[in-house]
């Protein structure tokens, strides 16, 4: 039998997953990445329990959290530096695994998976659209067909614009910088240096994230208006306003970081005849619950499950959506959710959480998706 055939437009984190998967179930996998190389921004990423699952399953995790951080505890604080919340991790009652990884680390144990399986993958070489026949359009003005063509293209994705198939996409008028720069003692006081932490202050957030031995990954979130709020450099004096008690963190901040907005979008279906949308392409979401990329995981690899189960491609392309999508959108909805608290007063903030923080309901919920075993694991 003649092996199926899959392009995939764009090597993330869902497109390489998606690639090992599938060049390990005897696929043909050719992946078309725009950038001329395969770095990624440096920044942190928080992997929980299903997403290293899905790593395991592809033949990554190992690669993928050598050298990574396993913080003991997560605890958001409020203004005046008092916790608000536990959220738990680890062995922790309703718990789950969480691992802290260099992105860059991720992702080349991603692309070594999938090389090591056999997947073919171009630089320089940028999707512009697809039809649902199977044909990916590139923009050299090539056309190359396949069996499955995915566009596993990011946020911006031009396959699935190409395919109509957006239902709505919604700026959530909030984002974040990120850095990265070196773990030091003085930071945070001694048993906290191993903590995740997220400090909230009037609209502003800092999360304070050991990514590994040597690497603390910061992220600075702010409203979108609050302008001064997120230019680089970062205004120091600004930020200390808001969080006088980590003024010692503050001071160590660098020139360097990157601002995303955050957003949201949802779309009218996942694929279109022969051609599926993984990743942000088909479900962005805002990332306090760090599932951005877990969902992505899961669905790459639920693809590649799907794929077996049915040889007929609009059909397993049916299934896949109908088994991962309710659980991609719970996430999405419950971190959008999450993203309300950002214009609270300090104390209702405080005295909210610190009330919601016993109800397990509520825990059960946020945790849903860190606690889910994806199909395929
Ligand atoms: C501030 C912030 C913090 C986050 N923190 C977390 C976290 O802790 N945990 C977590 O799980 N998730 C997190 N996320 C979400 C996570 O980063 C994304 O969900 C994840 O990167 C999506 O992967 P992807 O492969 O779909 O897209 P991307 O990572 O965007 O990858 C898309 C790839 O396609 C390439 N590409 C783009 N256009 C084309 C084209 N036309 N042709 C060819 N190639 C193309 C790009 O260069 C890129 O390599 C966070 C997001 C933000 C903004």
């Amino acid at each position: 039998m003649t092996k199926r055939h899959a392009e995939i437009a764009g090597a993330g984190i869902a497109g390489l997953t998606l690639a090992a998967a599938l060049a390990q179930r005897g696929w043909s996998i050719r992946v078309h990445e725009r950038s001329s190389n395969l770095r990624t921004f440096g920044a942190g990423i928080y992997i929980w329990s299903n997403g290293l699952r899905v790593l395991k399953a592809v033949g990554a995790y190992e690669e993928a959290i050598v050298g990574a951080h396993e913080g003991p505890e997560f605890y958001t604080r409020d203004h005046l530096n008092e916790t608000m919340e536990e959220i738990p991790v680890g062995n922790k009652p309703g718990g789950a695994k969480l691992v802290t990884i260099v992105r860059e680390t991720l992702l080349t144990a991603l692309v070594n998976a999938a090389r090591r399986a056999g997947v073919e993958i171009v630089t320089n070489s940028e999707a512009i659209g697809a039809t649902p026949e199977g044909e990916l359009l590139l923009a050299d003005g090539s056309r190359v067909k396949a069996d499955l063509v995915v566009g596993a293209d990011g946020i911006n994705s031009k396959v699935r614009d190409s395919l109509d198939l957006l239902m709505y996409r919604k700026p959530l008028g909030y984002g974040a910088v990120r850095m990265m720069i070196n773990r030091a003692d003085s930071d945070v006081i001694a048993e906290d240096l191993p903590r995740y932490l997220e400090y909230f202050s009037g609209s502003r957030r800092i999360l304070y994230t050991p990514a590994s031995e040597k690497d603390l990954y910061i992220a600075l979130c702010a409203s979108v208006e609050d302008k001064a709020a997120y230019q680089t450099p970062i205004d120091a004096a600004l930020w200390k306003e808001s969080f006088p008690h980590l003024g010692a963190l503050i001071d160590r901040f660098g020139d360097a970081g990157r601002w995303d907005a955050f957003e949201v979008l949802k779309l009218k279906a996942w694929s279109k005849g022969r051609v599926a949308i993984l990743g942000d392409g088909a479900h962005a979401m805002p990332p306090y619950l760090g599932q951005g990329g877990g969902c992505a995981l899961m669905n790459a690899l639920g693809l590649a499950v799907a794929l077996d189960e049915h040889s007929d491609i609009p059909t397993a392309l049916a299934a896949w959506e109908a088994r991962e999508r309710p659980m991609t959108e719970h996430t999405q909805d419950t971190a959008e959710r999450l993203g309300d608290m950002n214009y609270w007063p300090d104390t209702v903030r405080s005295d909210v959480l610190k009330i919601t923080a016993q109800c397990a309901q509520i825990g059960a919920e946020r945790m849903k998706t860190a606690r889910h075993v994806p199909t395929g694991t």
